[in-house]
């Protein structure tokens, strides 16, 4: 489709943001003027409380700013990357983000010299809420380094990452797969494909094509990963961490026990539930043996069903009345202000996100095909929206931005709850199971597999640091070992399966998969506790949405009632799997 073909309506509004260029030039003009007024006060930030005052206000409104201006270049070139205005408009204003980036270096270090008098500064009563951004700020300070070093470390940095560079420019070609009789080609969106089939010798052929090419390349992959555990063991100790996990938990301001703690309850405590799956998978498909590459098979099949938009927020407006009706009139005007750009067009962007800044509403991007994972990936959007709309509306500007590590709690919260709708007004068994399913996959891939890799992960970490060897048979022998431990006895491994750890970019991340685990598990405990209408869960979790970034992570999870360091909240999670399963088990029975 074009996009002049699609219906005013069911396009975002983005003159919400600017009506005309003019507007835009203006507050470039003025975006360029404060970064230089800033530029201009170097060496005396903090001279008086009202030299701080004054910076904080421009630093904020450069900050809005530029904000506001890139939100509208980038929402408009992602779905007409043709407007030659647009790409312009970009470019303008991410060249002014480098230079407010290269220029104000000197601020971050200039306001951590001055900790002791911004600390005193901070008692009058204007500024009391700018304690938690000062904070995160000073407590870098123990882990920046002497000017030379970190001029040093600057250099070293531009040389380290060849692990990943290598990682990601090597190109792998693949034999084809026999399918029906025709050669298919085999990548990686196709490999999921295949691994789908009912034909038990195409998803092993596929598999096998696939990392039979990983397995040929193996000692580079040894070389691009163990290089990587080794950069991150340096950056650690040199920035004075005891190793990479220390250093990369300190950024999201979370002890290490909780890292333990996840691993600890999904690969130990609560795993014997997927070994539960895995047995129900085997029995139910008849498999003799089953492999590791047959378990994508699909158990259900969906049922071909058409949503409009209407019938989508019918369906989504119903599944978040639980929220009450602040929650659900921002929802409305998502519709009726036209946040929402739907509809697949030529050029557009893929996938779907929502975004925007603190002087806009929260756009949504989708590719709405009018499926069930369109419906879903609505609702989706709308949780990160609707968090976002409540963290502007009750944060001052420099408190409201949230960080990936709560993101996903929203979003993933409605998509659990509109499963939970469909299933109560399902009209068939099939459709039930189906719902199921897919659940229980969607789990499965969080709650399982990340900790598996997490774990992993850990180890190679561990062994970088201490010096040991780590050689493609050693690196291997270990993925084979724990998959083993993680898929259970009714899963037999393919000789494949130790050198699939290659083709894993996350592990090129330094310590990033055990979030996704905690953010599933998290909205799975809420689910659980929100279906039973507890009102004073249900307020918790609202007053969570409007705090925004005001506080560390862990207490923006405590206000939301749930603690990730207590046993509970796990319990929660993995008994709202566990009962699906139990359901999808009864209900196949039956089938
Ligand atoms: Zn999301």
């Amino acid at each position: 489709m074009k996009r002049e073909d699609i219906a005013l309506n069911d396009t975002w509004d983005l003159s919400l943001l600017y009506v005309n260029s003019q507007q835009f030039e203006q507050d470039l003009t003025q975006a360029q003027t404060l970064l230089n007024t800033i530029i201009q006060q170097q060496g005396h930030l903090c001279d008086t409380l009202d030299h701080f005052k004054s910076y904080l206000r421009q630093d904020e409104q450069l900050d809005r700013l530029l904000s506001k201006l890139y939100c509208f270049a980038h929402l408009l070139c992602d779905v007409e990357p043709n407007n030659a205005q647009g790409q312009t408009m970009l470019a303008q204003v991410m060249s002014l983000y480098q230079q407010a980036q290269e220029k104000l270096t000197f601020v971050e270090l200039e306001l951590m010299d001055h900790e002791t008098m911004i600390l005193d500064y901070l008692k009058d009563p204007h500024l009391e809420n700018y304690q938690y951004k000062m904070h995160t700020l000073f407590r870098q300070k123990e882990h920046i380094l002497s000017k030379e070093m970190e001029d040093i470390l600057a250099k070293v940095n531009q040389i380290a990452n060849t692990g990943e560079d290598v990682f990601d420019a090597l190109r792998l070609e693949f034999e084809p797969v026999e399918v029906h009789g025709k050669m298919e080609f085999l990548n990686q969106a196709t490999l999921n494909q295949f691994l789908k089939n009912e034909d038990p010798r195409v998803r092993k052929e596929a598999y096998e094509h696939f990392f039979k090419e990983y397995q040929r390349y193996e000692n580079v992959f040894a070389s691009t990963l163990s290089s990587t555990m080794k950069k991150d063991a340096f950056f650690a100790s040199m920035r004075h961490f005891d190793h990479a996990l220390q250093a990369s938990l300190f950024q999201d301001d979370v002890p290490e026990s909780l890292f333990f703690k996840i691993l600890d309850m999904a690969n130990r405590q609560y795993r014997p539930l997927f070994h539960r799956y895995n047995a129900f998978k085997k029995k139910y498909l008849q498999l003799e043996n089953m492999y590791n590459y047959d378990l994508s098979v699909p158990l259900v099949k969906e049922k071909e069903h058409h949503y409009t938009i209407d019938e989508c927020f019918d369906i989504i407006l119903k599944t978040v009345e639980v929220f009450g009706s602040e929650y659900v009139n921002i929802i409305q005007k998502a519709k009726n202000e036209r946040w929402i750009d739907y509809y697949p067009c030529v050029g557009k962007r893929d996938g779907a996100y929502s975004s925007g800044c603190y002087d806009s509403v929260p756009y949504i991007l989708t590719n709405f095909i009018g499926d069930y994972h369109s419906l879903s990936t609505l609702i989706h959007e709308l949780g990160h929206s609707v968090h976002t709309y409540l963290s502007n509306a009750y944060q001052a500007p420099h408190n409201a931005s949230y960080r990936i590590f709560v993101a996903e709690v929203p979003s993933t919260l409605n998509e659990l709850l509109l499963m939970q709708y469909m299933l109560d007004h399902a009209s068939s068994k099939q459709e039930k199971a189906y719902l199921l399913y897919t659940l229980l996959e969607e789990c499965v891939g969080l709650i399982f597999r990340q900790p598996m890799f997490a774990d992993f992960e850990y180890r190679l970490h561990t062994m970088a640091e201490k010096n040991q060897p780590m050689s493609s048979k050693i690196i291997t022998d270990l993925y084979l070992k724990l998959n083993q431990d993680y898929y259970g006895p009714d899963v037999k491994m393919s000789p494949y399966v130790g050198c699939s750890c290659y083709y894993v970019p996350h592990f090129y991340y330094n310590y990033y998969v055990y979030k996704y685990t905690l953010g599933m598990t998290i909205a799975l405990a809420l689910a659980e506790r929100i279906l039973k209408k507890d009102q004073q869960q249900i307020d918790r979790y609202l007053s969570f949405l409007k705090s925004g970034g005001s506080m560390s992570n862990l207490d923006l999870l405590k206000k939301a009632g749930v603690d990730p360091l207590d046993d509970q909240l796990y319990q929660d999670a993995y008994h709202y799997f566990e009962t699906t399963l139990s359901q999808l088990e009864d209900m196949m029975k039956e089938v």
